[in-house]
């Protein structure tokens, strides 16, 4: 049995410090891996060494299997954690590791091929006796063909490409008519995505539920379930809200899932954690999808009702070790969540973000043991506002955040309070989606489907109503509060009385899509006039933490945080997250507007267009350069008539946020 000393986490971000904190556990020292994105990263800091792998494209350096081999070898580690993603499903990469006398932490590299393609795999659980949805997964692919098999199966159907993931590829077909189309648009993004064109066709499933089983084998034939995870809350098919276990699913079906997956194992000669992902129908049908071979990003739900740490029995069985439970010995205990904190726009159908973290405060871990609150992350909001940044080249996720609870109830009531203590300030966050979809009545009830979104898309994006009264001052406290810190040495003096240049009253205006609302303060006894006319009596204290304070407004106590990022102000308190524009009167003709009409880069991202010449006479509002990061493009106007003085961007050049590409005269 080989005992592994050093492992080196072939990863990034959140993934690569949670299986940190496993090997520092037990004794096991780490090695981390970095790009030029990531050279202050929080697992660059969590490891006891370090090695630098190149540019921050991935192909550059997550990806680059010589590369980490290398820095394996360098030092000295004896095994490799694959992580999620990057090259974690790569059978060459399990290959070229054992090749150079190192342990992969993760499945022999037939087991990941037989796995990897959609197609391939169902042809082999077929053989297995693994329930499949129905449909055609074949090697023929003439559209005459898989039309005559659509139509065998009778719309709606799913076209998919075999070699997919992430949702790419995929394509819901209504009606013959529409066939041809979606077939061809399949394969046009299978093969920009995966370089492969192969699709399969699948019965489309009526409000599925997505319900995957983990499984765990070791080298010596045995192989455990480690039950269900229900991850039917999906945006553009991909999860974002996982349970463990699947609310409402009986035990009987729960066994024979159970019994399917550890099949599924068993065919291929699985060894280490798997998942089997099933779709379940409204009667507990349940068929075969995929097989992920590595360590999912929902894994903690797992953890947290098993007490179980998964990365651990990885390690174990890796060194050679035996499962250290058998079937019987598992047993679930209460209920646990995860939802995944995103840099996402989720009005803007989700799309991906990106952005420096000015602000960002996660709900106190519970003390090992006790494990109600769990964060998982790999970004901190550093001291003094240099904080960590949401890249364009990764996923961006932000955090993780699982709660434990005896029961579904329990564990949802630790979610919403958890989610009340999570504050994020930088790149847009699906942060208040998250909150109004754990509290929305319909989740609570347990009734998930994987249409479940978009089924309650009204109640869980509500359209943006007018800034709530207690925003608006809180707005205006948290302005105050800025000022307020230069004059007074004392943090914790009353700041109640204090005037701004001998004035009695301030006018204060703030701006969003709703509208303009202007609110008048008079000292030295703080009274805030609201736009409707109301007058408030206010005071407040800075608290502990920067940006923060603490406020009474008409006789409520609120604990809020203000972030000011140029105009656009983050208004953020008990469960609130709101964005504001300052319409600050020392820099007149700053407004919305003007702050997209900025002369510099929104985002890190790559300039594809830029309009105009040197010394080309402007107009305001003119398009100068679009920026593209994200996959979205932004356009960057001219905030007033000028001349162009001078331009720092050419087409296809990578711009840091704030880099200027235009100056005006
Ligand atoms: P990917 O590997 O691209 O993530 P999956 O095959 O895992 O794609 O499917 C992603 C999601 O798409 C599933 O979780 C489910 O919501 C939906 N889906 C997949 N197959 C079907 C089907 N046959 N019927 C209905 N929904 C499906």
């Amino acid at each position: 049995m080989a005992d592994i000393k050093k492992v080196l986490i072939a990863n990034r971000g959140e993934i690569a410090c949670r299986v940190m904190k496993t090997c520092h556990k037990l004794g096991i020292a780490t090695v981390a891996v970095y790009s030029d994105a990531d050279g202050a990263a929080l697992h660059v800091e969590m490891a006891d060494e370090s090695c630098f792998l190149g540019a921050a494209s991935p192909r550059e350096s997550y990806l680059s299997i010589p590369k980490i081999i290398f820095a394996a070898q360098q030092t000295g580690a004896q095994a490799i954690h694959p992580g999620y993603g990057f090259l974690s499903e790569n059978a060459e990469f399990a290959e070229a590791v054992a090749k150079a006398g190192l342990i992969f932490i993760g499945p022999p590299a037939a087991a990941i091929r037989a796995m990897g393609g959609k197609s391939e795999s169902k042809a082999l659980m077929e053989k297995a006796k693994v329930p499949l949805v129905q449909g055609y997964h074949g090697d023929k692919q003439e559209e005459k063909f898989l039309l005559a098999e659509a139509e065998k199966i009778g719309f709606p159907v799913l076209i998919k490409a075999s070699a997919g993931g992430g949702g790419k590829g995929m394509r819901v077909v209504e009606d013959a008519k529409d066939f041809s189309e979606a077939l061809t648009g399949a394969q046009r993004e299978a093969k920009s995505s995966f370089n492969n064109e192969k699709v399969l066709i699948e019965k489309y499933l009526v409000n599925p539920r997505h319900v995957e089983i983990q499984v765990f084998a070791d080298q010596h034939g045995n192989a455990v379930y480690l039950f269900e995870r229900d991850c039917s809350i999906q945006r553009r098919h991909q999860k974002v809200l996982e349970e463990a276990p699947a609310p409402g699913l009986s035990q009987a079906t729960r066994e024979k899932m159970g019994a399917a997956a550890v099949a599924a194992a068993k065919a291929i000669n699985y060894v280490g954690a798997g998942t089997v992902e099933f779709l379940l129908d409204a009667k507990e049908n349940f068929y075969f999808m995929e097989m992920n071979t590595r360590l999912q990003v929902e894994h903690p739900v797992t953890e947290m009702i098993t007490g179980l740490d998964l990365v651990e029995w990885q390690i174990r069985v890796a060194q050679g070790e035996r499962l250290p439970l058998t079937q019987k010995d598992l047993k679930i205990n209460g209920h646990a969540f995860e939802v995944r904190l995103y840099a996402e726009d989720p009005a803007k159908d989700f799309l991906p973000g990106a952005g420096q973290i000015q602000f960002l405060r996660f709900p106190m871990e519970s003390a090992e043991g006790e494990n109600l609150v769990r964060v998982d992350t790999g970004v901190r909001e550093a001291p003094y506002g240099n904080g960590d940044v949401i890249s364009i080249h990764y996923d961006p996720m932000i955090a993780k955040i699982i709660t434990w609870g005896k029961d579904r109830a329990a564990a949802l009531q630790n979610m919403q309070e958890a989610l009340d203590e999570t504050y994020i300030a930088g790149p847009k966050s699906n942060i208040n989606f998250l909150r109004t979809l754990v509290r929305n009545p319909a989740f609570k009830s347990g009734k998930v489907n994987t249409h479940f979104i978009a089924d309650h898309h009204h109640a869980l994006l509500p359209e943006r109503v007018v800034p709530a009264q207690e925003t608006l001052v809180l707005s205006v406290l948290g302005l105050l509060t800025q000022r307020g810190e230069q004059v007074s040495a004392d943090p914790w003096s009353s700041l109640s009385a204090w005037r701004i240049g001998g004035n009695d009253t301030d006018k204060f205006k703030f701006k969003d899509e709703t509208g303009e609302y202007a609110l008048a303060v008079s000292y030295p006894n703080l009274t805030i006039t609201l736009p409707n006319g109301k007058a408030v009596k206010a005071h407040y204290t800075p608290s502990s933490f920067d940006m923060g304070f603490e406020a009474q407004v008409d006789g409520h106590k609120y604990n809020a945080v203000v972030c000011q990022n140029g105009t656009r102000l983050t208004v953020m308190y008990a469960g609130h997250h709101e964005e504001l524009t300052y319409l600050d009167p020392l820099h007149a003709g700053e407004g919305a507007d003007e702050v997209a009409g900025k002369l510099t880069a929104p985002m890190p991202g790559k300039v594809v267009a830029v309009r105009v010449t040197l010394g080309a006479k402007v107009k305001k509002g003119q398009p100068l350069v679009i920026v593209e990061a994200m996959k979205m493009e932004h356009t960057i106007t001219a905030p007033a008539d000028g001349i162009v003085e001078a331009i720092n961007a050419n087409v296809g050049d990578q711009v840091n946020e704030k880099h200027e590409l235009i100056a005006l005269k």
